[in-house]
């Protein structure tokens, strides 16, 4: 169709621009006629209006013909984000054939932008004061051509001034009401890092709750002995509370992370010392401080690190004393269905906040290692992760909901909203329960298997009602990770034994500890490294500490006696000498357990995880050695492309249908089928809808995913055919360059679509 703007490039005539002002009942009604307008002269079915509001600094998207209208109010993005932040920082036309491919491009699912390629962004400008950005947007690919950008500029800089004005205008407050709404914010695009839904009150854990440590305390002269008598008690059940929770929740983690607290309390020199000082006339409250502060400074001048974090344990039962000593709480201390939001969280802040009930977690300034991430999906908490530091003077007790699937943060949401995610999030319970197959098989009757990653013992009940077949990754790190110190043989045995039981008689992959890195314990006592994912992390880890090892596989193998299907996994294996020597480690454990007569299971098999670039080279020859392989896509993808896989900034290097990595997968399949051996998938990759295809065509026919995943693995399993993946397979195993295999993954998905109806 051809478009209008052959010139006068694009002049709107001066009665259509009238009747936009006079047409308009209200502001809202003119930026929906000026977006109509746009739309019909360039022949475009999308067109959008986004006004930047200088106090929050972001741009919001006001008015679109095309895109979901209940997205109007909800989009925001900050200059410079998204290809409609740059078009808006740099003051320039942004034009795109197909957007999607550019790595700048913000896609929100919610506005229902998939349909279309083709994008024409140009800023709203008045002399130098910036007002917005204006879209149009189009299906076909390289719609837009360069007279458009003339003829967009034309009619953007017509309608400019009359944008302006509504802009101020819509910017003044409108009742008492909204000037003292307490939450400028609206809704907040965030990076999703666990899924679900939550509704609660705001509590944001910063730094200002220590204030009770160091402001004076309302009649805190009149407090007397008694008093601290009473806030030790308070803590000390208040402790035991927590406690209970966690062992619920977490039988790994019963009565470990409080260990510390506890210990501090009954040390006389602590509570003790306190009393001593209140008898010698000190008042409760200097007291408590006083000896807290002396703890903390000894603690945080230690050089290890493992007695530095004991000094957060100290502040931490200070600050629960104190605050017991009036009525005044702990300020924003978590409390059962709120929304924590934090700066910053660690593996062990998640157990904490988990158990005193927390409903849902924003960190508000980014930055989060993997295994948060992992941690809080095994415990089903919505986990978002959002840039905006504004989010951490959000008043308390603010209404929040989260929607952790999209990323998406709504403060102060209407009743509309809420009940839209009420009615979504009951169905998608309904969907979880519904009852799976038993067993999976494509539509032409290929067998696939299904398996559960664990991290948590607390998942394996949800493992087995969506019927896993056996749990394909067993992750130890979490009981090291959220322990003080490296939990003991005995301790590991009770684990393991609970998970092997549990599962019985599926089979039970385990993998060895796979500390380091990212998934530092705070404990260990290894020093700082430049490079941690280059460093002594994982299978080296524990070939160079081989008591940890040692205790660790015996645990293993004692409590597999009399199971069968047990399988031991070493990550991050890069040299066949490596794996054979974690072999060994094996075979020495069976020794001495023999030796000093204990219960063990030698028939145990031993594999790997395919997780590094050198082992492709010598695949055939680890097959020879691995009596199973298990391709670790996350680590596999980050170490072969070199991108980091929780840097954002390097998101877009981390490119999982890159064709090394899919050669790669194919090359490991194969030489696992010539050598007889199983091999599975149990990276993220495996949950991905988009890349099931492609891995069940190379041949895998084991996938292990959170069992959270498993009814939608399934279902996409279901719902292909093998011969049609084989085929989709070899057309991408074909292709050299990233272009190509996402142009094959899109024709794909179309082709799925287009069938699916
Ligand atoms: C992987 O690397 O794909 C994997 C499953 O291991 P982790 O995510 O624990 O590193
Ligand atoms: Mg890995």
């Amino acid at each position: 169709m051809q478009k209008d703007t052959d010139y006068l490039n694009l002049l709107f005539d001066i009665s259509e621009l009238a009747d936009l002002v006079t047409g308009s009942s209200d502001l809202e009604s003119f930026l929906e006629l000026a977006v109509d307008l746009v739309a019909r002269h360039f022949k475009a079915p999308v067109c959008s209006i986004y006004l930047y509001n200088e106090k929050s600094n972001r741009l919001t998207l006001k008015a679109t013909k095309g895109l979901k209208p209940e997205a109007v109010n909800k989009i925001h993005m900050k200059p410079g984000e998204g290809l409609v932040g740059r078009s808006f920082e740099t003051l320039s036309i942004v034009r795109e054939g197909n957007a999607s491919q550019n790595p700048g491009f913000k896609y929100f699912k919610e506005a229902g932008e998939d349909p279309y390629n083709s994008f024409l962004c140009v800023p709203i400008k008045r002399g130098v004061e910036r007002i917005g950005v204006l879209v149009v947007q189009h299906r076909d690919l390289n719609y837009f051509e360069m007279s458009d950008e003339r003829a967009i500029w034309t009619v953007v800089s017509q309608l400019a001034g009359s944008i302006e004005n509504a802009r101020l205008l819509m910017e003044v407050p409108q009742t008492r009401e909204d000037m003292e709404m307490s939450a400028p914010l609206g809704f907040i695009k965030g990076s999703a890092a666990s899924g679900g839904y939550a509704l609660g009150k705001s509590v944001v854990l910063d730094e200002p709750h220590k204030s009770i440590l160091y402001d004076p305390m309302a009649k805190e002269d009149e407090f007397t002995k008694t008093d601290f008598i009473h806030a030790v008690e308070k803590t000390i059940q208040e402790l035991k509370d927590l406690q209970k929770g966690f062992a619920e929740r977490l039988p790994e983690s019963a009565s470990l992370i409080f260990t510390a607290h506890f210990m501090i309390l009954k040390d006389k020199n602590f509570i003790g010392k306190m009393g001593e000082l209140i008898d010698n006339g000190l008042n409760p409250v200097d007291a408590v401080r006083k000896i807290a502060a002396k703890y903390m400074a000894v603690f945080s001048a230690s050089p290890h690190a493992y007695m530095r974090e004991k000094a957060q344990d100290v502040e931490d039962l200070a600050v629960r004393i104190l605050s017991h000593f009036s009525s005044r709480d702990q300020g924003n201390a978590c409390e059962k269905g709120s929304i924590a939001i934090a700066r910053q969280v660690f593996p062990s802040d998640i157990l904490k906040y988990v158990s005193a009930g927390v409903k849902g977690i924003i960190l508000a300034s980014g930055g989060v290692t993997s295994h948060v991430t992992i941690l809080a999906r095994s415990l089903q908490i919505p986990l978002i992760i959002a840039e905006e530091s504004g989010l951490l003077n959000l008043p308390g007790n603010t209404d929040i909901l989260m929607d952790g699937d999209l990323g998406n943060i709504y403060i102060n949401p209407d009743q509309k909203t809420v009940k839209l995610f009420e009615t979504k999030a009951g169905a998608e319970k309904e969907a979880h329960s519904a009852s799976m197959e038993n067993t999976t098989w494509t539509r032409d009757k290929e067998r696939v298997v299904l398996m559960a990653n664990i991290n948590l013992l607390s998942e394996v009940p949800l493992a087995r009602t969506l019927k896993a077949e056996g749990i394909g990754l067993y992750r130890t790190e979490f009981p090291f990770l959220i322990r003080s110190t490296f939990p003991s043989e005995a301790e590991q045995y009770i684990i393991y034994k609970k998970l092997f039981d549990e599962m019985a008689p599926l089979p039970v992959m385990i993998r060895t500890l796979d500390a380091g890195g990212e998934k530092a314990l705070a404990y260990s006592d290894s020093p700082k490294e430049a490079n941690p994912e280059l460093g002594l992390r994982s299978i080296r880890f524990s070939l160079k500490h081989r008591d940890i090892f040692e205790f660790q596989i015996r645990a293993m193998l004692r409590a597999a006696a009399g199971k069968k299907e047990i399988r031991i996994i070493f990550p991050l294996i890069s040299s066949i000498d490596e794996f054979l020597e974690a072999k060994q480690v094996v075979y020495d454990c069976m020794d001495d357990l023999s030796k000093e007569e204990l219960e063990f299971n030698r028939d145990v098999s031993l594999g790997m995880m395919v997780e590094l670039p050198s082992v492709l080279a010598t695949i055939d020859e680890f097959a020879r050695e691995a009596d199973f392989f298990s391709i670790g896509t996350n680590d596999f993808i980050q170490y072969l492309l070199a991108a980091d896989r929780s840097n954002k900034m390097v998101a877009d290097h981390y490119i999982p249908c890159h064709p090394a990595v899919n050669r790669g997968i194919a090359k490991i399949e194969e030489a696992a089928e010539a050598h007889h051996i199983e091999v599975s998938v149990c990276g993220e990759m495996a949950h991905e809808k988009d890349y099931i295809p492609f891995l069940l065509g190379v041949g895998i026919r084991t996938l292990s995913v959170d069992p959270q995943f498993l009814p939608m693995v399934q279902k996409t399993v279901m719902g292909l055919d093998m011969a049609v993946a084989r085929q989709y397979a070899a057309q991408m195993l074909a292709q050299t360059t990233v272009k190509g295999a996402r142009s094959v993954l899109d024709a794909f998905k179309n082709s799925l679509d287009r069938k699916s109806g």
